[in-house]
């Protein structure tokens, strides 16, 4: 609750009413990774990981630390003033100190993870049960590549200062838990706290359902880029709703053309652009990619946190009157060969001339030309960039000519299919367990688990064979939607 009133005390006020704090699949995933990466990285320990009651892990945190042969603790649990933390690793420095490593997922240290350790270092301190000897917040290493065989070094340490200013002192951390106890604890009203970025970052907040509803049914914060600035704005005067703010006082014709479908209730497309797809050549290809960012990397010779591509999906409209043909697709979960696989089957896929339809190609883009400068791809380079030069990237393409009401301000993949005929689901009784780029990636850290039955990794492999199609046929009907009067 500390940590996420620092973010925001709304909040916290919510993690201590709800008492239920639902973390993503993916950050639980990533969070069990990194905790393989720090038992590689510091070694045999007690790990009091899995005792979650709070009486029991202070008690066997106590044992572990009267064992004079304990020298690593993985998730000590520590208690003072109400409060209650755990520690990621303790490492046993002599008979009474020890160090406080805190092991986080990025490859940079943040003032969250700073305020984080100093928390978690006073809170052992004041606990009574260890002296502290030193603070260390431990990151991926960026230099970091998998050989095939040593994790070793997966993890740099860096020391923080103790009683730098950077740090807590008791003094301060008991004033803002007496705060926490009178707005929080003692107040059953939730603080006035308006939506901003830290709804977002650093990852999105699960209470966003409670808080957008009290603002409106179409609220300003839809606007893409400028939405969050002009609602707070609009906030001031008791504005919420974006119909009920002047049209002038949007001053770009794509906001203009927003505030026109919302007010109107209707869609918008550009007749040109029509004309523009009519004269592209055929036939006309529809790609997709997934990536997966592994925590602690499995694939030969890859990074810590790397978008690795290991699936794509391309469907192919060979001409204006044919039915669309049946789409192709590539999924490899591990192996020394899984880049120049995924490059040389998708240059076969695509042929060699016609343009490629791809939803916002900054992603596919990159992944091609990162996968030429490996040495096992260096040989296809000239195929991959005459790839790359007939790709169209749909989301600029449909923001210039395109909105529907149904969308809310966004023009992912997600949220187009739902303006537009097709037949294309993401959610639902037919969403399948695959329904999006994180459930993508979650379900590759499952079926590379040794525990995942065989059954399970089947269903894993067919539903994320059939998102990935999902995302081009989406595509084939959005370039057919623009495409008709
Ligand atoms: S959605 Fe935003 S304002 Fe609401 S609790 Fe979360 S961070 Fe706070």
């Amino acid at each position: 609750m500390a940590i996420s009133a620092f973010r925001c005390m709304k909040r916290a006020h919510f993690d201590y009413r709800i008492k239920k704090i639902e973390l993503p699949e993916f950050a639980l995933l990533m969070g069990n990774a990194m905790r393989e990466n720090s038992m590689l990285m510091y070694g045999e320990g007690v790990d009091l990981t899995h005792i979650m009651s709070r009486k029991d892990s202070l008690k066997a945190t106590m044992d572990a630390l009267n064992n004079s042969e304990t020298n690593i603790i993985y998730e000590a649990a520590f208690e003072w003033n109400d409060v209650f933390v755990r520690v990621d690793v303790l490492r046993r420095v002599s008979d009474y100190e020890w160090d406080i490593i805190e092991v986080k997922s990025g490859k940079k240290i943040s003032e969250r993870h700073l305020l984080d350790i100093s928390i978690q270092k006073e809170i052992a301190v004041n606990s009574d049960m260890i002296e502290v000897h030193g603070c260390y917040l431990a990151v991926i290493n960026p230099e970091f590549i998998f050989d095939g065989n040593s994790y070793e070094n997966i993890l740099e340490e860096h020391k923080v200062g103790i009683g730098k200013k950077l740090l807590w002192g008791s003094a301060r951390l008991e004033e803002f838990i007496e705060i926490l106890k009178s707005d929080i604890i003692e107040n059953d009203i939730a603080p006035a706290v308006e939506t901003g970025p830290q709804c977002r970052s650093p990852s999105p907040c699960s209470y966003i359902h409670l808080c957008h509803k009290y603002t409106a049914e179409v609220p300003i914060s839809i606007l893409p880029r400028v939405g969050n600035k002009l609602a707070k704005e609009w906030a001031n005067r008791n504005v919420f709703d974006l119909r009920e703010i002047p049209r002038e006082s949007l001053n770009k014709p794509h906001l203009q053309r927003i505030w026109d479908c919302h007010v109107e209730n209707k869609s918008w497309k550009d007749p040109q652009i029509k004309i523009v797809l009519q004269n592209l050549a055929w036939p006309r290809y529809f790609i997709d990619f997934e990536t997966i960012q592994q925590t602690k990397p499995l694939i030969l010779n890859t990074k810590p946190l790397d978008a690795v591509p290991f699936q794509w999906s391309v469907h192919c409209w060979e001409e204006e009157h044919a039915e669309l043909e049946e789409g192709q697709s590539f999924l490899q979960y591990l192996g020394s060969d899984i880049h120049v696989n995924f490059l040389t089957s998708l240059l076969q896929a695509v042929g060699t001339s016609g343009p490629i339809f791809v939803h916002n190609v900054g992603t596919e883009r990159g992944v091609l030309q990162k996968l030429i400068k490996r040495e096992e791809c260096t040989h296809l380079t000239d195929k991959t960039n005459k790839v790359i030069s007939r790709m169209i990237d749909t989301l600029p393409l449909t923001r210039n000519h395109f909105y529907s009401p149904a969308m809310m301000g966004s023009y992912s993949l997600k949220n187009i299919v739902k303006a537009i005929p097709t037949t294309v689901q993401y959610s639902g009784d037919n969403g399948g367990l695959v329904k999006d780029g994180m459930d993508a990636q979650c379900a590759w850290f499952h079926h590379v688990d040794a525990t995942t039955n065989a059954a399970k990794k089947e269903r894993y492999t067919n539903d994320l064979i059939e998102y990935c199609a999902k995302d081009t046929i989406a595509l084939v009907d959005l370039i057919k939607h623009l495409s008709k009067d």
